[in-house]
Parts: structure tokens; sequence; C-alpha cells
């Protein structure tokens, strides 16, 4: 489907590849992540970790500056956490070996506190894996009092899945505020071993606000790196790149794209017009 093209290359390891290729070209990495979630077998969270490991052997043999993200639920954490751990222990033990990053996703709410007990395994088998941290979540200011004396690595992003006013702010400005508290917490801890930030964010005035910050308090370029998807605010991640920032671009790809796909639609209303005039022949051209 046209519509989600825009989001993705294509559905094939072969497409991300290419399209990763391409923006090594422009300067900017990347990180590779299969579609998939929920997974309720050991057969298929055992393809799922043996694709990953594939994944790293063959950007490894690229020479690609390439990461990969990781969902637990896609390793096995719904049905055997120990089983997950092991999956996320072999992907770990990998990319050390080829001296790159692996990423665990923040997935819903009642994730939130097996993901964390996981990366803390996790960070002591290697200080390259990080987690993602979610600015929507209430909790997420002391999780990362916790997190900060480990020097870990952390993705900040604001949040994709819909959430309990219980749990999660709902207006944006309070996202965006706590997004920029947050980051700037990590941002003044930068001379930690083995810390870093990605700002995951396409949001223009908060990635401003950002690099202001960061100039004003002189931040090493190695502290943190823009972190943004596959076909959003792509001129803005090459101005990025072409000013001599670090940008990474998060390469989604795989058959399992629809609930992924939802959120993006989600995250802006205008997508849902995109995707309504790409269905009616002859609108929107
Ligand atoms: C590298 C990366 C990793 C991520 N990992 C996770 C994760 O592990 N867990 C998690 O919950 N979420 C994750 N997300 C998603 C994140 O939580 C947000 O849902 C998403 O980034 C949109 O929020 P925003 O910060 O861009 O700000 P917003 O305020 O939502 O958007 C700011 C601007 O960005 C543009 N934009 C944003 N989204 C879209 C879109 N879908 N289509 C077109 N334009 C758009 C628009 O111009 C919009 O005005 C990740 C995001 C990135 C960039």
């Amino acid at each position: 489907m046209r519509s989600v093209s825009r989001f993705m290359p294509g559905e094939r390891l072969e497409d991300a590849l290419a399209a990763a290729t391409r923006l090594q070209t422009a300067g900017i990495g990347v990180i590779l992540t299969h579609l998939g979630e929920n997974l309720a077998s050991a057969g298929d969270a055992d393809d799922v970790t043996q694709h990953y490991l594939h994944v790293l052997d063959e950007t490894h043999a690229a020479g690609l500056d390439a990461h990969i993200s990781v969902k637990p639920t896609q390793l096995g954490l719904d049905f055997d956490p120990a089983f997950c751990t092991r999956n996320l222990q072999r992907l770990i033990d990998r990319a050390a070996g080829y001296g790159t990053f692996i990423w665990m996703d923040m997935e819903s709410a009642p994730y939130v506190d097996a993901t964390l007990a996981l990366y803390r395994q996790a960070r002591e088998q290697s200080p390259l894996v990080g987690v993602a941290l979610q600015a929507y979540l209430f909790r997420t200011e002391r999780d990362l009092e916790g997190l900060l004396p480990l020097g870990a690595a952390l993705r900040l992003v604001k949040g994709a899945y819909l959430e309990s006013p219980r749990v999660a702010f709902s207006k944006k400005q309070d996202v965006d505020a706590n997004f920029f508290r947050l980051a700037c917490r990590i941002l003044d801890r930068h001379g930690h071993p083995g810390s870093l930030l990605h700002l995951a964010t396409h949001d223009v005035a908060l990635i401003d606000r950002l690099t202001e910050y960061i100039e004003a308090h002189h931040v090493p370029p190695s502290a943190f790196e823009y972190a943004m998807l596959y076909g959003i605010q792509e001129p803005l991640q090459h101005r990025l790149a072409g000013a001599g920032r670090r940008v990474r671009v998060l390469i989604s790809y795989g058959e399992h794209w629809f609930p992924w796909y939802m959120r993006r639609l989600a995250e802006r209303p205008a997508n849902v017009l995109f995707v309504i005039k790409n269905l009616i022949p002859g609108a929107g051209r």
C-alpha cells in the first residue's frame, strides 16, 4: 500500500539495507527493526532472534553504521521471560563482537517494569545496549534517576501507545515539557562512561530548544544523536547531518506492519487524510 511505503522502504531486509546504504552516503546512520510484537510461540521468537543475528552479520559485512532495535515481546517476553532474556543475550553478544549497539524498544505501560529489569541485566553484559524511555509516562522521571548511575544508553521518546490518564500525561504540552526536562537531566550527566542519549523526536521546536541547551552547556557530540523514523522530517534529518550533527534513522521493515502503522497514523491526523486520499482513486493527487 502506497501510504505504508511512506514510512518503510519495503518489507524485505534487502529493502532496509538498500535504504541504509543511501542514508550512509548522506552521513546518516541507521537503526534496523524487523516489525512484529507480542509473539506467542518459542519457534517464532527464535526465528526473530536468528533473523537479527543474520542482520548483525550482514550489516557488519557491508560496513554499515547500523544498530538494531528489538521489542522484548518479539523475543518471547509474554510467554517465557527467561527465554526472552536468553534470546536478548545472544543478540547482545553478537552485537558487542561487532562493536555495535542494540536498542530495546519500550512497549506499552504494563511492560515497563519487565523491560527495565531486562535492561539492567543486559547492561551488565555489555555497555553497547540501550533502552527507550517514554516522556509521556509519569513514572519515567523516577525510572531515569535509577538508570543514570549505570551510565545507561537511553533513547528518549514521547511515547506511541494509547495510555490511561492515570499513568501518562495526555496533553501534548505536558509531554513536551517532560521530554525537555528529562533530556536536559540526561545531557547534564554526559561525562558518565557508556552513556549515550538518542533524542528520538521529529518535533522541530523541541529539537531547536534542545540544540540550544546542548550548545550553551558545551555537551560533546559523542554524548548524543538525533534519532528519527524513516520517512518523517527527511529534510530536517539531512539538514542536521549536513551541519555535522550525528543523526540516526530508524528503518522498519517486515510483513507485520499493521499495529506499528496504526501508531504512525495516530501520531498525526494529517496522515489519516493522506491514507483516505490514496484509497479514493483520483482524490488528492
Ligand atoms: C528513533 C525512534 C524510536 C522510537 N522508539 C519508540 C519506542 O521504543 N517506544 C515508543 O513508545 N515510541 C517510540 N517512538 C515513537 C515516539 O514515541 C513518538 O510516537 C513519535 O516519535 C512521534 O512523536 P514526536 O516526538 O515526533 O512528536 P510529535 O509531537 O508527535 O510530532 C512532532 C512533529 O513530527 C512530525 N511527525 C511526528 N510523527 C509523525 C508521523 N507519524 N507522520 C508524519 N509526521 C510526523 C510532524 O511534523 C509533527 O508535527 C520512537 C520514535 C523514534 C523517532
